[in-house]
């Protein structure tokens, strides 16, 4: 890790100092500096905002400070232009609009001196002059923001043209110095490698750019295969080996792989290479040409959030606790950071507002990491990463206890605080239950698990996957809050969570639900479905709850995922119908009904892909005796259907038999109305995301509600509204015309003695 310590400074890079060993070791610099999340290695990037209203600039500027950017600002053009002139700076926030010298005009005079890849220009305008953007941009703006200045979208850019910029001066400053000293034609900055290897001989050609890409000059390069080989990381050498000769021996049309390499100074990065080979008469490769291609920004860098990705923090990883085997005084904690309800956000608000929450998420937790960081020394190893979707780790330097490590981890919570400003896409509802986004505001949360660092750990992988299992048991108690890990937790079941590094938890989980409902410990609950009217009970639905010894009543969603994605919901599925058709069959003898009471059992889409599933069903039905229209099926979007022709014919064949279908938590997915067009659903159940927001200020929920209704009506089927919980909620679906629900106002989901004390009151009742 000694390359991390390394402070690096890309704009005094190459040009101009002495030498060829100077020079590549500031090329080399710069491409370190390539890495952008590896915080510790980067200085600060001075930014220069320019504004007139001098508010708006201190504002800024005060935020971008608290995000680790150095700023100056200017209050005229006269004033940038001339701070410009003596200091150099790394990206310009520029507002178009200001008495004197205009935006556009220091625009023009900056672009004689800097060009847009020296010296990115963000302009800062109002929002409706679109015109006059475009001629900013052409202008050679690198991009633009609006007023009002929304931050986290400023953020992102100013992020993006940094990135940019780095990465083109990298290329840039390795192309001068060849230039400089071969008198070659400048290539293309970051035009790729090219090498051409003679079969017969065994000679390689490299071309000067193959080198500069890993540091090198080409005399530091043989003409030997080995100067290629040897440097190949050892995980991907034998691929590259097998795909080269793969390719000798006719058997793929191009050589293509990716791998990394070694540089100079001794770092690794990814590239990409391709190739062809030129044959004889007989088919005998004689000689072979490609490129390399520097893809090393792709495989390690997350697109969105600009975080190192989970490539390059296992290895930073694996590189610090190497380095800590060495240094045991100095723990690391391991944080593993996942938003709660995510997919709420992207179903509800659409997901450009998914993807802002994430971008404001990272930077918020980001920013926890590096006040950590810079409180003190030794802790310079710290770094933030996006795992993938909703999930962040971190790595934190420098621990010395527990307390500290989850001290880092409240930290976080509390920085996550404050609201969110989302806005909703259009065309997506933008409500969320419970009415989380208020005005402008989203309430986001985080489960978060802590690991750390010690002798027990053999691989990188071990501790992100225990800080993994305590994210995970956080998350399975209450949310908005952390865990520490202890072995324990590799026994309890998680849930909502398909990333590969849980996989070898979701294997033990998976044998401890088999076991599970094997052991009888699934129970199904019952929540009675209403008329709105009477309020008098016409069926239930079948919900199942897990009884777990230890851990008490778990709630179908921290375990159904699980079964779903390990494909055990097929058998829950199936015992959860028989279960409930067997227990209605009964009720509808001890309590006779005209029509008689029915039931509706939720199907996940993976038991529809048996292709026996039509037979599965008639099998429940015949052994538990009861009639085909006293069982619905309730379908939902938790995992998307994949054949829909197939699905639909199964579910038409049971429509035919009489078995009723019920489209579950309508309009909260983005396939509802697909589904809806495709699959011969008899009713609708509106969401109880809705129903809890009937009294929402301006009656966009009622409206939505409405609509719902009065399409349900044209497309001639049923509705019930799920969760109902106030009288008011029942007032309102009354006025609407709404005829049947269900809801905790009636009853919560109880098991089936509490439903038979309901049926009995009833019928005392009456
Ligand atoms: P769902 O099918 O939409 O079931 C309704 C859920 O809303 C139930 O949650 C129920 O307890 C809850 N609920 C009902 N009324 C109210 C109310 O007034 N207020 C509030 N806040 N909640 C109410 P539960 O039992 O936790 O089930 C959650 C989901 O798990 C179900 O949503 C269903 O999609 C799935 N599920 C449950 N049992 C099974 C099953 O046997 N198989 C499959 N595939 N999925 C199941
Ligand atoms: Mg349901
Ligand atoms: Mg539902």
């Amino acid at each position: 890790m000694k390359h991390l310590n390394e402070p690096v400074n890309a704009t005094e890079a190459p040009c101009g100092s002495g030498g060829f060993v100077g020079l590549a070791l500031a090329a080399q610099k710069v491409i370190t500096a390539l890495r952008p999340q590896a915080d510790h290695r980067r200085r600060l990037e001075r930014l220069l905002v320019v504004d007139d209203e001098h508010m708006a600039c201190n504002l800024i500027s005060l935020r971008l400070r608290q995000n680790g950017f150095q700023v100056e600002t200017a209050h005229s053009g006269a004033e940038a232009l001339d701070t410009l002139h003596t200091k150099s700076f790394d990206l310009v926030l520029l507002d178009r609009l200001m008495p004197g010298w205009s935006g556009d005009r220091v625009l023009k005079e900056l672009r004689q001196a800097h060009s847009s890849s020296d010296l990115p220009v963000i302009m800062v305008s109002a929002v409706d002059d679109s015109e006059q953007i475009a001629e900013a941009l052409e202008m050679g703006a690198n991009d633009y923001i609006t007023k009002p200045i929304d931050f986290t979208v400023a953020l992102a850019r100013i992020r993006t043209q940094l990135i940019r910029n780095t990465s083109e001066n990298a290329g840039r400053n390795a192309a001068q110095h060849r230039f400089a000293n071969e008198g070659e034609a400048t290539p293309r900055p970051d035009g790729d490698g090219l090498w051409d290897w003679n079969l017969d001989s065994g000679r390689i050609y490299y071309c000067p750019r193959w080198a500069s890409m890993l540091g090198l000059a080409p005399e530091e390069i043989s003409n030997e295969p080995g100067a290629w080989l040897s440097r190949v990381h050892p995980q991907d050498i034998g691929p590259l080996r097998n795909a080269l000769q793969a390719h000798r021996d006719g058997k793929t049309e191009t050589f293509e792989m990716e791998y990394r390499i070694r540089c100079k100074d001794g770092a690794f990065r990814w590239m990409a290479s391709k190739g062809v080979a030129f044959r004889d008469a007989a088919g005998k490769a004689i000689r072979m040409a490609g490129s390399q291609t520097d893809i090393h920004e792709m495989k390690t860098v997350d697109g969105l959030t600009g975080l190192p990705n989970r490539t390059l923090f296992i290895e930073h990883l694996t590189e610090a606790l190497e380095d800590k085997c060495l240094d045991p005084g100095h723990g690391l904690a391991i944080l593993v950071i996942n938003v709660d309800r995510f997919k709420l956000v992207n179903d509800s608000l659409g997901r450009s507002a998914g993807d802002r929450l994430l971008i404001e998420f990272a930077s918020r937790i980001r920013a926890v990491v590096l006040k950590w960081r810079s409180a003190a020394e030794g802790r310079e190893g710290s770094l933030v990463s996006r795992l993938g979707g909703d999930k962040f780790a971190a790595m934190v330097d420098g621990i010395s206890s527990p307390l500290q490590a989850v001290s880092v981890a409240d930290q976080m919570l509390h920085a996550l605080r404050p609201m969110f400003a989302l806005v909703p896409e259009s065309g997506h509802p933008g409500n969320l239950p419970g009415g989380d986004l208020q005005e402008r505001g989203f309430q986001c949360t985080a489960s978060i698990g802590v690991a750390l660092s010690g002798s027990r750990y053999q691989t990188a992988e071990d501790i992100v996957e225990d800080a993994n299992a305590a994210m995970c048991s956080a998350k399975s108690r209450e949310k908005d809050c952390w865990a520490l890990f202890s072995d324990s937790m590799h026994d309890l079941p998680r849930g909502r969570d398909g990333s590969t590094d849980v996989r070898s938890d979701l294997r033990r989980n998976e044998n401890e639900l088999r076991d599970a409902l094997r052991q009888g410990q699934l129970r199904v609950f019952y929540q009675p479905r209403v008329d709105l009217n009477t309020e008098k009970i016409l069926g239930f639905e079948a919900l199942v709850r897990w009884s777990h010894p230890r851990r008490g009543l778990i709630v179908p969603a921290d375990f159904i995922p699980l079964a779903e994605q390990t494909g055990l919901i097929r058998e829950i599925g199936s015992w959860v119908m028989e279960e409930a058709c067997a227990q209605v069959s009964q009720w509808q003898t001890k309590f006779p009904m005209d029509p008689p009471l029915d039931m509706a059992v939720n199907v996940s889409p993976v038991q529809l892909r048996e292709p026996d599933f039509v037979g599965l069903v008639m099998g429940i039905l015949q052994r538990t005796g009861l009639a085909a229209p006293g069982l619905q099926l309730e379908l939902t979007e938790s995992v998307p259907v994949e054949d829909l022709d197939g699905a639909r014919q199964k579910l038409l064949e049971l429509k035919d038999f009489g078995v009723g279908l019920k489209m579950d938590d309508f309009a909260t997915g983005y396939s509802s109305l697909k589904y809806l067009s495709k699959l011969p659903f008899d009713t609708l159940k509106i969401d109880r995301s809705f129903i809890g927001d009937l009294d929402d200020d301006r009656g966009v929920t009622k409206e939505i509600v409405r609509t719902i209704l009065q399409l349900a009506a044209n497309l001639k089927v049923g509705v019930i509204a799920e969760g109902i919980e106030q009288p008011e909620h029942l007032k309102c679906l009354r006025e609407l015309g709404c005829e049947f629900g269900q809801g905790f106002y009636f009853s919560e989901p109880v098991d089936a003695a509490g439903i038979e004390r309901l049926l009995m009151q009833a019928r005392t009742d009456a």
